[in-house]
């Protein structure tokens, strides 16, 4: 039987789940030959092992299985066509993986999952094949790592690398990388293309210790983003989600002054700022995992479909932040999240 110390020594990935059909692709050998020392166990569907009751996410999190699968259908979702920077383009998103090997206690995939298992699904082609049909005759413009962070795994599982090749040979379509990572060494032996977006989420080292967990301090994403600028690849910042815990103005104030002082924005594409919301749907179960988190210890606000910050509170921070969006507005182009 499986102690409960047991599953805390366990590695992160020392179980792979294979989906029966998955065994027709290459990826799936050079994934298991990765991780030779891996149990692997076969499966029928992939859904029965992730999607099943009785897990426990926050222990998956600390050391996660692998579930290598095949996407079937559904391989391109229509975004919604507000704030996403690329305004004469479709905007589309999908998911070549599902879950982190962050673990950010307001992540959205909290109340949407019931496992923190990490999903791969191996048939990447297939997802070519859908962007490039959706994508004959316009320009598109879809996020990649909707549900995931691909570029703290690329020297494991490379998807980095193809969606590269495919962006070179379908200038139509244009892709976002968003990373916490400072993982620049994956994409220092690639040559910047215009229709790659590397977008770096970063948030004040107090956010970052407390509530991002696993992910690199600020100084390191800092220097990632400055090299990824300084090697001519087209780089967005994300101030999203914005966290209005205690002394938030105070916090954010000295971040956008390092930020200022640390990074050149006028050579930046855009800044996304957001304050934390979440679809109410996803809000339940997410509040659920995270019970000790104070980022729920907030005065909430019902607004569309959304549960996010009064706007009393919103307004209270921007009043004190707004010298410094001026000054970022000055120097690039920036997007509100709604
Ligand atoms: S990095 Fe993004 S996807 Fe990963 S846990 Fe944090 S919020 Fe979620």
């Amino acid at each position: 039987m499986t102690s409960l110390s047991n599953i805390y020594l366990k590695k992160p990935f020392s179980h792979i789940y294979v989906e029966n059909q998955a065994f027709k692709y290459d990826e799936t050998y050079r994934i298991t030959n990765f991780f030779k020392n891996s149990q692997l166990i076969e499966v029928s569907d992939y859904r029965n092992v992730f999607n099943s009751h009785n897990q426990n996410f926050n222990l998956q999190k600390k050391t996660p299985d692998l579930i290598l699968a095949v996407k079937k259908d559904n391989f391109l979702y229509k975004g919604s066509d507000l704030c996403h920077g690329y305004e004469n383009m479709d905007f589309y998103y999908l998911t070549n993986m599902i879950n982190c090997l962050y673990d950010c206690d307001y992540c959205f995939i909290r109340g949407m999952y019931t496992s923190a298992n990490i999903v791969y699904f191996v048939n990447t082609n297939d997802f070519f094949d859908a962007v490039a049909e959706e994508a004959l005759g316009k320009d598109v413009f879809i996020p990649i790592s909707y549900e995931s962070d691909l570029l703290v795994m690329e020297s494991i599982f490379r998807i980095f690398a193809r969606w590269y090749s495919f962006c070179v040979e379908n200038s139509n379509v244009n892709i976002e990388v968003r990373t916490k990572s400072s993982c620049i060494n994956v994409i220092k032996k690639y040559r910047p293309v215009k229709n790659i977006l590397l977008s770096w989420t970063l948030s004040p080292d107090l956010i970052i210790s407390s509530y991002e967990k696993k992910s690199p301090p600020l100084q390191k994403r800092i220097k990632a983003v400055n090299q990824a600028l300084e090697a001519g690849w087209k780089v967005r910042l994300s101030f999203d989600p914005i966290l209005l815990i205690d002394d938030a103005e105070k916090i954010y104030t000295s971040f956008f002054n390092q930020i200022l002082s640390e990074i050149p924005v006028d050579f930046l594409f855009d800044l996304n700022i957001g304050f934390f919301r979440m679809p109410t749907t996803y809000f339940r179960e997410f509040k659920s995992k995270t019970q000790f988190s104070p980022v729920l210890y907030s005065d909430w606000e019902y607004s569309g479909d959304h549960v996010t910050y009064s706007s009393d509170r919103k307004e209270k921070f921007m009043k004190s932040a707004e010298p410094y969006l001026k000054e970022f507005s000055r120097l690039t182009k920036v997007l509100y999240m709604v």
